[in-house]
């Protein structure tokens, strides 16, 4: 296979899609609750929450087919259809993946309905069991000993550490909006870019601690494109 010049990395919640997987369902809740009904609250690990989360609409009837047709309306980040299209139209020479806390379940069905499958090489996020066409159950990608604000279920440096070697692209660029996105910033080098989503919590971070790559802050994949244009490919 012929070696690719670039490694393109997409965070997925709030970055490839306008809002959260996780809590974008929560409006099959009774009542279209916006937030969690108290019984949740207690949970602190995120993941344990989703968990319970899932397990409520199984024991009330809420199908694997319901949750899927309401991640399906989900939209774009305004702009991200033209940088989906401009990462096509370049294959040859960017690998592209995704590292995501959301799960493979939420992700899949997002990428089949916008059509967006054939753009990335690998997807590394929470894997999904569905038993008997009912239950969807989520678990979690690993365990780390990441010292820094990453969830004990996924740290994205150690993912990237464990996946990659950055030396083998002439540029990796990363494309986040969330606080899990900063400690994946940290390992970039100098000639790397950071795309990050304007008025999110990666950019708050990088103004108390700044990253030594490029950054390059965004409210639309067009300003991204707008960047990429400027690389060569
Ligand atoms: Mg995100
Ligand atoms: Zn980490």
């Amino acid at each position: 296979m012929l070696k690719k010049r670039f490694l393109f990395i997409f965070d997925f919640d709030n970055t490839i899609v306008d809002d959260n997987t996780d809590t974008y369902i929560w409006k099959l809740l009774p009542e279209g609750h916006k937030s969690l009904p108290p019984q949740f609250e207690k949970e602190k690990h995120w993941n344990k929450v989703m968990r319970k989360v899932l397990q409520f609409y199984y024991h009330n009837d809420i199908s694997v087919q319901q949750v899927k047709t309401c991640l399906q309306e989900m939209e774009l980040t305004q702009g991200f259809r033209e940088l989906m299209n401009f990462i096509r139209k370049n294959k040859d020479q960017i690998e592209c993946i995704i590292a995501s806390d959301s799960n493979t379940f939420f992700i899949d069905s997002i990428l089949e309905k916008q059509d967006l499958k054939d753009v990335f090489d690998k997807i590394f996020t929470n894997p999904v069991q569905i038993i008997d066409d009912m239950e969807i159950s989520i678990f979690p990608y690993h365990k780390n000993e990441c010292e820094s604000t990453c969830p004990r279920n996924m740290c994205k440096k150690t993912i990237l550490l464990d996946n990659y070697q950055f030396n083998n692209y002439e540029k990796v660029c990363y494309f986040g909006d969330g606080k899990n996105d900063y400690c994946p910033g940290t390992i970039l080098r100098k000639e790397d870019i950071i795309f990050v989503r304007k008025g999110y919590g990666l950019e708050k971070l990088i103004k108390q601690k700044d990253l030594e790559c490029e950054k390059v802050y965004f409210e639309s994949g067009i300003d991204c494109i707008n960047r990429l244009e400027n690389l060569q490919l």
